[in-house]
């Protein structure tokens, strides 16, 4: 870790703040002494580079905050490979650049766990990038954001700017999608209990075996993240954002039912997929710079349904299809 970013008094671009880590990077922001910029899509849109390079140039941002991306389950990743692909490296490409054009001295691009390769070392470190084929149904997201870290990269060896890159878990909480069907597991699961609890269902149907192992991280403590990093990170290498721990998906959809208060019995669906074993980042880089979490497990969940509780009949939840 080398270099520190004074927040106080700047301008920070928030690119994506609708998304749950955008407006969690939001609420973040919100206590630090700086003002916090976002544009909706109506006033800018990401895949239009002169509309990018014309906004940032009218509103001149000091640092930037890149979490704006094409996201989607597995399903969607299958189905729309380009707009993955296409309209994640154009929406980059345009933020970076025009950042640069505007004399941004720091950016902080956000990319996932999902860059690494298929059979990484687990915990995965930072230096496995590039070093196997990745899992082929979400490669197109995965090379995206492979080329955003590297585009970062790029403009420091070549422009001396400090742009960085951190790579998030899997990460839970408010403002996620709770819609089954395009779900990840933790609203998914939340969502199918917290039914079971107002229907008297007793089974909680897990897809799988329940013996993936999956590493969590609260979205809130992932933003503290992100500006920790923002504010003392400046380096070549991307930075991996996780708990450090994992979880079997068994002891999770359990540790989901005893939060929600439901009286169910764990059922596992062999016809759904396991997916990947183990994906477990290797946070050692970020916890040497003195960062940790401040949510456990079962303390996020609580909080997540607290949120959802208070959402759930005021429309503001993608809910999707019941
Ligand atoms: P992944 O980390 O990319 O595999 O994404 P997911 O969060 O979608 O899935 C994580 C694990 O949870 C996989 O092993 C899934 O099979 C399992 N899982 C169990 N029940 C569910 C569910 O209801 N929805 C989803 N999305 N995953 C589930």
């Amino acid at each position: 870790m080398s270099g520190t970013f004074e927040l106080r008094g700047k301008r920070v671009f928030v690119a994506g703040h609708r998304g749950m880590v955008g407006s969690a990077v939001v609420r973040r922001l919100a206590s630090e002494d700086c003002e916090v910029l976002t544009a909706g899509r109506d006033e800018l849109d990401l895949l239009d580079q002169q509309g990018v390079r014309r906004w940032m140039a009218d509103r001149r941002p000091d640092a930037v905050v890149m979490a704006a991306a094409k996201v989607g389950g597995i399903l969607a990743n299958d189905t729309y490979p380009v707009d993955f692909l296409q309209d994640n490296l154009v929406m980059q490409t345009n933020v970076v650049d025009s950042a640069f054009r505007n004399d941004v001295g720091k950016l902080l691009f956000l990319g996932s766990s999902c860059i690494y390769p298929k059979l990484a070392p687990q915990p995965i470190p930072e230096d496995a990038l590039l070093t196997g084929p990745l899992e082929p149904t979400n490669e197109w997201y995965a090379i995206a954001k492979i080329a955003g870290l590297k585009l970062c990269q790029a403009y420091r060896r070549q422009h001396g700017v400090d742009y960085i890159s951190a790579m998030p878990t899997n990460l839970y909480g408010p403002g996620d999608n709770f819609d089954l069907t395009s779900s990840h597991v933790v609203p998914a699961l939340m969502r199918k209990a917290h039914q079971l609890k107002l229907q008297g269902g007793k089974a909680l149907s897990v897809w799988g075996s329940g013996k993936p192992m999956r590493e969590f991280l609260h979205v809130d403590d992932a933003a503290d993240a992100m500006v920790w990093l923002l504010k003392n990170y400046s380096g070549d290498s991307h930075v991996n954002v996780g708990s450090g721990e994992d979880i079997t998906i068994a002891d999770l959809a359990r540790t989901i039912v005893s939060v929600v208060g439901a009286e169910a019995t764990i059922t596992f669906d062999a016809t759904k997929p396991d997916g990947t074993p183990r994906k477990l980042m290797d946070v050692s880089r970020l916890f040497a710079t003195g960062w940790r979490p401040r949510y456990g497990l079962s303390d996020g969940l609580e909080q997540t349904y607290g949120w959802f509780l208070r959402h759930i009949d005021k429309g503001d939840i993608r809910l999707g299809a019941a």
